[in-house]
């Protein structure tokens, strides 16, 4: 068994790195680990403008240091003009947009509350291949919670594709089998992020011995023939599906709490995290595609220069890293995990 592994620098297409002291404390952790990232723009309020991208672009910077890319999106509301899309992409600061159904997450009640009030930006969109990056949930109460990302791809995502063939399509965090088998079958044009989380828990760990709001995340962990799934289509070497973090840190008091918040901090340990399981499938050899080719061929952007080194050496995850409210739990906390970011 080989004792490192030497892979093409990745990125991450899909992080939450928040803003203020927040920002500060978790963007080293995601420029330790990847050249680039696509930032979401769930912020309060959220990045609906170019000079709003740009500034936050600047903090990012400053908290995350020399050598560090962040790619920015544009949160859409109902009320988003196209015209700023294009400028923002034309301008070299949006790299893509981000549909939140409203309500759908945190930071998400300026969503989109009817995809057909967006057709405008669609259009344009699809002419100028700017990408769009789904949160593919509906938020009907009356759908099941664990069913909301199913029902999402029937009544809203097949639609949207069928009428806008031209339409790039990110389908973000995919939870379940029917996702990956959308995805797969939806050609060049649509593909899928997946997380780490999603390819280790299924929906019982939120469960185990208690309630355990630090496995909570949207969408929902789901049951474990969807891990299945998904585990297969990640080690698949399908370049349809890459790797997306949704790292999404909360402070202790946001998560411990009668309504804590949806997230799961995995920044961190993030690519021993996928090491784990492309390694559990025999698939190593995958993993730097998944990590570090299959996203940038999708968004049209140069693959990475110089490269990362994973050593095999048991590390410990702490249970808290940070202090004070500060203070955050990182995925795997308390577990040996077998490989180390040299
Ligand atoms: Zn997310």
């Amino acid at each position: 068994m080989a004792d490192t592994l030497t892979l093409r620098r990745p990125d991450d297409w899909h992080v939450h790195l928040r803003d203020g002291a927040l920002l500060q404390a978790v963007a080293p952790a995601t420029a330790r680990q990847f050249a680039r990232a696509i930032v979401m723009p769930n912020l309060s309020p959220p990045i609906t403008t170019v000079a709003a991208a740009r500034a936050y672009r600047e903090r990012i910077h400053a908290a995350a240091g020399a050598g560090f890319t962040p790619l920015m999106t544009a949160y859409l509301t109902d009320d988003t003009d196209p015209a700023e899309l294009e400028r923002g992409q034309a301008e070299g600061v949006f790299t893509a947009c981000k549909l939140y159904p409203a309500n759908a997450t945190t930071n998400a009640a300026a969503g989109v509350t009817d995809l057909a009030k967006l057709e405008r930006v669609f259009e344009t969109l699809q002419r100028i291949g700017l990408p769009l990056l789904i949160h593919g949930e509906v938020t009907d109460a009356a759908v099941d919670v664990f069913d909301r990302e199913e029902v999402f791809i029937e009544r809203h995502l097949a639609p949207l594709l069928q009428r806008h063939q031209g339409l790039k399509v990110v389908l973000e965090h995919i939870t379940t089998a029917e996702a990956a088998d959308f995805v797969r079958a939806g050609g060049p044009r649509v593909a899928a992020t997946i997380t780490p989380h999603h390819l280790h828990i299924n929906r019982n760990a939120m469960f185990r011995g208690g309630l355990r709001p630090d496995f909570y995340c949207l969408p929902v962990a789901k049951r474990e023939r969807h891990r299945r799934a998904l585990v297969a289509a990640a080690t698949s070497g399908d370049p349809t599906f890459f790797l997306g973090t949704d790292s999404a840190p909360h402070p202790r008091s946001a998560k411990e709490s009668a309504c804590g918040c949806a997230g799961i901090y995995n920044a961190p340990f993030a690519l021993e995290s996928y090491a784990a399981v492309f390694e559990q499938e025999g698939a190593l050899q995958r993993l730097e595609a998944f990590a570090s080719e299959h996203g940038p061929r999708f968004y049209g952007l140069p693959l990475n220069e110089g490269t990362i080194t994973l050593e095999r050496c048991d590390q410990l995850v702490p249970q808290r890293l940070g202090e004070g409210d500060l203070s955050l739990v990182p995925f795997h906390a308390g577990e040996l995990l077998s490989w180390r970011l040299a």
